[in-house]
């Protein structure tokens, strides 16, 4: 009701008013993208667009509020998102930008929850569902023993300018490490990394070991990308930036001090996996990381 009294409302097309009418119909239990809508809809800048400019508004309100990252936190964020986003989607600067711009801005704020980092650990995705990716994930951990010796594997993740997540530049790196090529086409976002973790037979033949302070640290400094993900055995670990994450570690320090806590763990009786994934959860609370473990691509946030 508020929506059809608003002056906005009234000024827009009889197009743009079912439109409204739509969106908002589309996600009637939340009350925050109502809300966000209504006040889209009354902020003058709003009545001065075209209708093709007012549609594209209400379409890239609706596509964030279908993204994880959306969904994930709570409603004084969800508020502010969408707050924030009536300012861009109604400004000329991005009325005027390239289609493919105005994707990237709607990416930055949202779509699948590895294209953008939460706040805090605390409003990071409870899941994230990269399901489309494990083909690439299995053939590359397959792949991660030629000969029956140890060889990593692995390739870079970027979305597309529909959201569409994809592998891109797999193949092989050495005994211990991968170097990822993340050099991407200008109408692909760069979200992440992901590599193998093999262990052959004369190593030990362990599966199930997670991310390492290497992985911590390389994340962590590498800015243009926020997710970094492994694969030991059918087992997947993952972390993603936050806002609290540091800028700049000490890739040294991290890594020391995390193969001194797995020495530390195995010693105690826990096996090489677990010792592992105990020392990555803490190594992502000492550094305001969310942690994830998963399998078949679908990740469950085990820190925090
Ligand atoms: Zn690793």
């Amino acid at each position: 009701v508020s929506l059809t009294n608003s002056q906005g409302f009234q000024a827009a097309s009889p197009a743009t008013q079912q439109e409204l009418l739509n969106a908002i119909g589309a996600r009637a239990r939340d009350a925050v993208f109502s809300y966000g809508l209504q006040n889209l809809a009354s902020n003058p800048a709003f009545a001065n667009l075209t209708q093709a400019q007012q549609s594209d508004a209400i379409q890239t309100f609706g596509r964030v509020a279908n993204g994880a990252a959306y969904r994930a936190v709570s409603d004084a964020g969800r508020q502010q998102i969408l707050s924030n986003l009536t300012s861009i989607v109604t400004s000329s600067r991005y009325q005027t930008a390239f289609p493919v711009a105005r994707r990237a801005i709607a990416d930055a704020l949202d779509v699948t929850g590895v294209g953008t980092i939460p706040i805090v650990p605390q409003y990071a995705p409870e899941q994230i569902d990269l399901r489309a990716l494990q083909r690439d994930f299995k053939t590359l951990w397959d792949n991660s023993f030629p000969g029956g010796r140890s060889r990593e594997q692995g390739g870079t993740l970027v979305s597309n300018n529909v959201g569409n997540v994809s592998m891109i530049h797999p193949g092989g790196g050495k005994r211990d490490s991968f170097h990822a090529d993340v050099r991407t086409d200008p109408d692909q976002k760069l979200l992440g990394v992901f590599h193998t973790h093999p262990y052959d037979s004369t190593e030990g033949g362990y599966t199930g070991v997670s991310m390492t302070g290497a992985d911590a640290a390389s994340l962590i400094n590498n800015h243009a990308w926020n997710v970094i993900i492994a694969q030991s055995g059918d087992e997947q670990f993952m972390y993603l930036r936050t806002g609290v994450t540091p800028l700049y570690v000490d890739g040294n320090a991290v890594k020391n001090a995390r193969d001194q806590r797995v020495r530390q763990l195995i010693q105690q009786g826990q096996s090489v996996s677990k010792a592992s994934k105990d020392a990555a959860r803490e190594t992502a609370q000492a550094y305001g990381l969310a942690y994830y473990e998963g399998i078949e691509g679908v990740f469950k946030r085990v820190y925090p």
